[in-house]
């Protein structure tokens, strides 16, 4: 549990990278903590401003190989989040901010671009572009139901010794060699856009019981009805 009993959230570079609704992460956290009775405090780190290092949860998005580029330097350089995730915080990191946590991903021509080395993975410009619907098989241990999201990217992600797959692809490309994701103790790494945490609420909770520990459950049959329903439908097509 956090010291003053306020999650602080922490949103990393919505001015490079956001795309295909990443930032409803960031709201899909807050309410569920406050549907808890938890008090939320997000704070939204722009690439000139310094990584703050007392948060609980970092969130970041995906985005074009241009502003990748710059926010893996950005990164690198001001090392708050490294800080941060040495002493526990955990962090979600969805597409570009995926590949950028590793040694190294393919820059706009598909020239290898140093990553920030948070996670073992690495990655590099595929054969061709992996776009639509992805729905995998959660490794066991983190006891999730099947993640559903959308992709798009060229990148691929091939995984070091340091980190365990987040699922087994059923549906779609995700890491390109039957995974999709990986995780590594408090950092997920996802190709899922969708946003991920608003198609996938077992895993903000995860995020969260990682900060809170165990977790109060909550009545998500709404939610659950329209996820059943978009898994049916994305399993049916071809
Ligand atoms: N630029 C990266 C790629 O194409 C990431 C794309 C994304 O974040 N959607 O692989």
């Amino acid at each position: 549990m956090p010291s003053d009993s306020v999650l602080r959230i922490v949103w990393i570079y919505p001015d490079l990278l956001s795309t295909y609704g990443d930032q409803g992460n960031v709201l899909v956290l807050e309410q569920r903590a406050q549907r808890r009775g938890i008090q939320t405090e997000t704070i939204h780190v722009r690439s000139a401003d310094p990584v703050p290092e007392s948060g609980d949860i970092y969130l970041i998005g995906g985005g074009e190989d241009r502003p990748q580029i710059l926010a893996a330097e950005r990164l690198r350089r001001d090392g708050g989040l490294h800080r941060a995730v040495a002493s526990g915080a955990a962090l979600l990191a969805v597409c570009a901010g995926y590949q950028i946590m590793g040694s190294t991903f393919g820059g706009e021509e598909g020239q290898p671009v140093d990553g920030i080395g948070l996670l073992d993975i690495a990655s590099a410009r595929g054969p061709a572009r992996a776009v639509g619907e992805l729905v995998a098989e959660v490794d066991a241990t983190l006891n999730l139901p099947t993640l559903t999201g959308f992709e798009n990217h060229m990148g691929v992600t091939h995984l070091g010794p340091g980190v365990k797959p987040l699922s087994r692809t059923v549906k779609g490309v995700g890491n390109g060699d039957g995974f999709e994701g990986c995780y590594a103790g408090h950092v997920v790494g996802t190709y899922l856009h969708g946003p991920a945490l608003a198609r996938n609420p077992a895993l903000a909770d995860l995020l969260l019981s990682w900060r809170l520990g165990p977790l109060a459950p909550l009545d998500d049959s709404r939610y659950e009805a329209l996820r059943q329903e978009r898994l049916a439908t994305v399993l049916q097509q071809t």
